[in-house]
């Protein structure tokens, strides 16, 4: 059979092509970890009843996520075995309120916190909030409430992407320094903006021996985003 010129050229670019490796997706990153010290993070209303009525968050400090900040406002959390003073308080308001703890102060203050997300979590915990203007009880479950933030890492939409990675894959972290350690479970979330960065509570952080700012290795562990294309 009569091949074209054209046609020939065309079919052996395809056989060359395909003798050629596949160029390797990324699987490792590497990103910095910044430590989550306990927090909280308030709805307006409760921001008014805590510090008083027209009274807005002021920066104490800009995060590492460009819009969040460390507001100078601190509250004390109360549980039922114990109160743990000066928790700061995280801007912008948000939809609804919510504490983060690290194990260590759950156990302090008498909570048994589950690991969860979000303050809406169905298993987040009451707990009561005192400010100088006011006392706020959050309910708990899925009116917001007090829960231990489950290891995660923030990615933008790009990095995801090019990670091969979507939101609630399980990724693992290498860690060096005095204290080596691997991490697994690290939970993805993924948001248009946001800057690679790990959250690590200051159980974890304390236990490898990190800090802030501190760079790690993020590795997507075989078998975990590969459906994702
Ligand atoms: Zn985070």
């Amino acid at each position: 059979m009569w091949i074209q010129p054209d046609e020939m050229i065309d079919r052996v670019t395809r056989a060359v092509m395909a003798r050629l490796p596949v160029p390797a997706t990324p699987r490792r990153l590497t990103v910095p970890i910044g430590v989550s010290v306990r927090h909280i993070h308030l709805c307006r209303a409760h921001v008014t009843t805590l510090f008083g009525e027209g009274h807005e968050l002021r920066v104490f400090n800009e995060l590492y996520q460009t819009g969040h900040y460390a507001a100078q406002e601190q509250l004390m959390v109360v549980g039922p075995r114990h109160a743990i003073e000066r928790v700061r308080v995280l801007g912008p308001p948000r939809a609804y309120s919510q504490v983060e703890l690290a194990r260590t102060d759950a156990v302090a203050v008498g909570l048994d916190l589950p690991l969860a997300t979000e303050g809406r979590d169905p298993e987040s915990r009451a707990v009561t909030l005192v400010g100088p203007e006011g006392t706020v009880r959050l309910p708990g479950g899925s009116e917001g409430g007090a829960f231990i933030a489950r290891r995660h890492v923030h990615l933008g939409v790009d990095d995801a992407a090019a990670l091969g990675v979507a939101a609630g894959d399980l990724l693992d972290l290498e860690i060096g320094g005095p204290r080596p350690t691997t991490l697994h479970g690290v939970l993805v979330r993924v948001q248009a903006g946001w800057r690679p960065e790990v959250h690590l509570d200051t159980d974890e952080a304390n236990a490898c021996g990190v800090r802030t700012g501190q760079t790690a290795t993020l590795i997507v562990p075989s078998g975990e985003g590969a459906d994702h294309g």
